[in-house]
């Protein structure tokens, strides 16, 4: 990932903002990062990659995250897609769609439905074969980047299981309507995706006949490991600022930083942006490792990074006061993002649920 970073700063520079504000990023930022193969960048150099480990893919995430929250959901989204390609689909159809993930494309996952958020069991978008053809149809919800995909990796029941199907936008039938006025990630491309019996070549098909919610939780590793690392950019963007205004703003005649309650806030933002960092760093380590541990780290890492972060991206609000009160802030924007990362790829709840089950099933 060798200058990854230089591009990505002289891509975003101080433009985050903005393009919260106006809810886009423009293409030739995605396209040029896409082209480069940063959106995914764990792709094996086989297929096109970069071959980045899950370790040196989650600290870009995390860099990403730090400058614009937007930009790493089109990252996590592009991710999950090539992810989920990587798992469920033959060496045919990783030659098919693997490269124009890191050579340009852009893509998006959708698995919400209107009646299927945390429970997806309750899904019906219907995958069904006819011949050599399938035909798609359903309703997603919430798709992140949807707005700017070239292809959307749509999950659904196949027969009697699951399996996803590559979609691409421009097919006849797919209808994408943004998300209107996001409360965060504004610029993320969010949208909803109506697929009106869709016709697709059967070699669309990924993973075909899977339990739904194996494919899920396959799927949605990826998703929750990316989230967990954005999360961790968002905690040092807002550690910097906090750190950076308690040094220099002076009040009852002694720097913010030097009065003990602030000081407090600071201690709480590097506590949690560690917390947040370790617990990504180990569960990259035992994706890198192929380690069985690997499911159960990621949701870890997910729900401890989320939390962190929305209750971090609080305090450091308090700590710039007026400050950051103003749309567009770095730190009122990380607010706004930050409480939606406890919201998807697994809420806090749902995530919560899994390691109980986790905690009951240990050996004593
Ligand atoms: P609900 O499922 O209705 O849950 C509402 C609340 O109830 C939550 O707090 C939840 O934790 C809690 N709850 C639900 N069930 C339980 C339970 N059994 N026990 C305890 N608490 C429970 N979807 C995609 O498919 N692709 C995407 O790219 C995508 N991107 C998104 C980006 C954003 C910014 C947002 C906001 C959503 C996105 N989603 C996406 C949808 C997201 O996955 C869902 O919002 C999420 O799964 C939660 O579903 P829900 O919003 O319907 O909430």
């Amino acid at each position: 990932l060798a200058g990854a970073r230089d591009l990505v700063d002289d891509l975003v520079g101080d433009r985050a903002a903005e393009w919260d504000r106006i809810g886009l990023i423009p293409d030739d930022v995605l396209r040029t990062l896409s082209a480069r193969g940063l959106l995914c960048a764990g792709v094996p150099e086989a297929s096109g990659g970069l071959g980045a480990s899950s370790a040196a893919n989650g600290e870009f995430t995390a860099f990403v995250g730090s400058r614009c929250s937007s930009l790493r959901s089109v990252m996590t989204s592009q991710g999950m897609a090539a992810w989920t390609i990587q798992r469920l689909g033959s060496a045919q159809q990783h030659a098919e769609y693997l490269p124009k993930l890191a050579g340009g494309q852009l893509a998006a996952v959708a698995f919400s439905e209107p009646e299927a958020g945390s429970d997806l069991s309750a899904m019906t978008t219907t995958i069904e074969r006819d011949d050599n053809t399938v035909i798609v149809r359903g309703q997603k919800v919430w798709t992140t980047a949807a707005h700017y995909a070239d292809m959307i990796v749509v999950v659904g029941r196949y027969g009697s299981g699951a399996a996803a199907v590559v979609v691409p936008a421009s097919a006849p039938g797919v209808t994408v309507t943004r998300v209107a006025q996001p409360s965060g990630c504004r610029a993320a491309g969010h949208a909803n995706v109506t697929l009106d019996a869709v016709r697709l070549p059967a070699t669309a098909v990924l993973g075909g006949g899977q339990p739904l919610m194996l494919l899920v939780t396959t799927a949605l590793a990826y998703g929750r490991i990316s989230v967990a690392w954005g999360c961790v950019g968002i905690l040092r963007a807002c550690l910097d600022a906090a750190r950076g205004h308690a040094r220099t703003r002076t009040q009852f005649g002694k720097r913010l930083a030097d009065h003990q309650l602030v000081a407090r806030h600071l201690a709480t933002l590097l506590t949690s942006e560690q917390i947040a960092t370790r617990v990504c760093e180990h569960a990259s380590r035992c994706w890198d490792d192929g380690s069985p541990e690997m499911v159960v780290a990621t949701v870890l890492a997910k729900q401890v990074s989320a939390v962190q972060a929305a209750q971090g991206a609080a305090t450091a609000v308090q700590v710039l006061g007026s400050a950051a009160a103003h749309e567009g802030h770095v730190v009122e924007r990380a607010y706004r993002d930050a409480k939606l990362m406890e919201l998807i790829e697994g809420s806090t709840e749902i995530c919560q649920l899994i390691l109980a089950d986790h905690a009951v099933s240990m050996p004593a």
